[in-house]
């Protein structure tokens, strides 16, 4: 059962705070927005009241004396909205006519001054010369007796709509949203990936170091029991290994013996044959012990230039009077065990040379494979037998006979080195007769 445990840095939790964290975040840009965006976050100007302040102060002038007007402007007067009187319209010092506000659009205004219809001119910041300190909002109005009055809010604007600002903090509260959620799922997405490729690379590469626990709860756990079940796959491969190591070891003094005791056989034939057997059997041996003391296998992962190397190998063949058809880039760097690579491609021309002739070799990249292709002109081996030969000590019979003094290990152990670093080699014969043994290399294996 799921619990919703907050006091471990699990999952649940994560979840938790990315969204306590996408709302914080969101109230403050709304808080910002309101604060710092300044006037323009403000409501619109009808739901200020400033209207009908307007409208109220003009009915007062209107009732009073004309002499008294100044005065009483001057006292309506508050930081939110100044209030001037003058018999003219010229000491305003307006920067030109102003724009006439029809009184029946503003529902406000006309419901508390429609008794008479008065001039109203509307003034924006930007009608004022650049730099004006009188660059404000500005309403003048003209009373009946044709003297006017000016309204001023130094400090707004005239605010957006209740749309345009619902709008506005719909779209910072989705931005925060976003963001948060971007940086919770990239919390919670980073480590499983990485611990997902780490995972993959080590079923391409069995010596892969263990993996770093992080994340939250439940991925560390994942990740801890990952590496516990790495280290006993290693831990019991490399105890196989020492075992049959020593094993094989351990045949070699019986089989000294049985070399010696050979010696006091008196038919000849039989001491023949005794002694061939004993020869064949150290000569397994031998080829067992160096298969599992194989040094490559401590070979560790670096880039490094694969088509030179078999170029290179190439050249050596040639040094020995052997030709190798090679077609390959001239450079193509890859990320593997250039050791072990080596070592399974020589194998395999060894068995062209030695089974069959005229080898051939191609080098082959495609977007998320590398091909390397051994082909010869010989006589190929049985389907049936097709993956048999990769089982360790197997030889078809003709091999046996012909005394070519293999014991049946290169293909396992060339096998062995490509699939250690994530391949496959595999056999076909040749529709035109001959064997093709193809090794298939993962390009990205990290
Ligand atoms: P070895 O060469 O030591 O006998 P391998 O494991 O390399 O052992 O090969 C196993 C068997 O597969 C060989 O004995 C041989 O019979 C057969 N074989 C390998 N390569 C070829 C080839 N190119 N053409 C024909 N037969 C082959």
């Amino acid at each position: 059962m799921i619990r919703l445990d907050l006091r471990r840095d699990g999952i649940s939790r994560r979840i938790a705070l990315t969204i306590i964290a996408a709302m914080l975040i969101s109230v403050l840009l709304n808080f910002l927005f309101v604060q710092v965006a300044g006037v323009w976050a403000r409501p619109p100007l009808s739901k200020t009241g400033l209207l009908e302040q307007i409208a109220v102060t003009a009915r007062m002038l209107e009732a009073a004396p004309r002499d008294q007007r100044e005065r009483l402007a001057n006292a309506a007067s508050n930081p939110q909205l100044q209030v001037q009187w003058n018999p003219e319209r010229a000491p305003f010092a307006l920067p030109g006519p102003g724009e006439t506000i029809e009184i029946e659009t503003v529902p406000e205004l006309h419901e508390l001054l429609a008794t008479r219809p008065r001039r109203l001119e509307g003034f924006q910041p930007g009608d004022w010369p650049k730099g004006s300190p009188d660059a404000h909002y500005k309403l003048m109005m003209q009373m009946a007796d044709g003297s006017w009055l000016a309204f001023t809010p130094p400090y707004r604007s005239w605010g957006l709509s209740t749309g345009m600002r619902l709008t506005i903090i719909g779209l910072l509260a989705l931005v925060a949203a976003v963001l948060v959620a971007w940086v919770g799922t990239r919390q919670l997405a980073g480590p499983l990936q990485r611990f997902a490729r780490a995972a993959r690379r080590f079923g391409s590469d069995l010596r892969a170091p263990p993996i770093r626990p992080e994340g939250p709860h439940e991925l560390r756990q994942a990740i801890t029991a990952f590496n516990t079940m790495q280290a006993q796959i290693q831990h019991f491969i490399a105890e196989r290994t020492q075992m049959l190591a020593a094993i094989s070891h351990d045949l070699r003094a019986p089989l000294t013996r049985m070399r010696l005791r050979g010696e006091f056989i008196e038919d000849p034939e039989q001491q023949r044959k005794l002694f061939r057997d004993v020869d064949e059997m150290q000569h397994m041996i031998n080829a067992a012990l160096s298969f599992f003391r194989d040094e490559t296998r401590l070979e560790t992962t670096t880039p490094f230039d694969l088509a030179e190397l078999l170029w290179t190998l190439v050249d050596d063949y040639r040094d020995q009077q052997i030709e190798v058809a090679f077609t390959g880039p001239a450079n193509l760097v890859y990320q593997g065990r250039p050791l072990g690579l080596k070592r399974a491609v020589t194998n395999l021309i060894d068995n062209a040379v030695k089974y069959a002739g005229a080898p051939q070799m191609r080098l082959i990249s495609t977007t998320h494979t590398l091909l390397i292709e051994v082909s010869d002109q010989g006589p190929g081996i049985p389907d049936a037998a097709l993956e048999e030969v990769f089982v360790p000590f197997f030889r078809l019979e003709s091999s046996r006979n012909r005394n070519t003094g293999g014991v049946g290990l290169g293909l396992p152990s060339a096998r062995t080195a490509i699939r250690e670093q994530g391949g496959e080699l595999t056999l076909h014969n040749r529709p035109g007769g001959g064997l093709l043994a193809r090794i298939e290399l993962p390009r990205v294996n990290d």
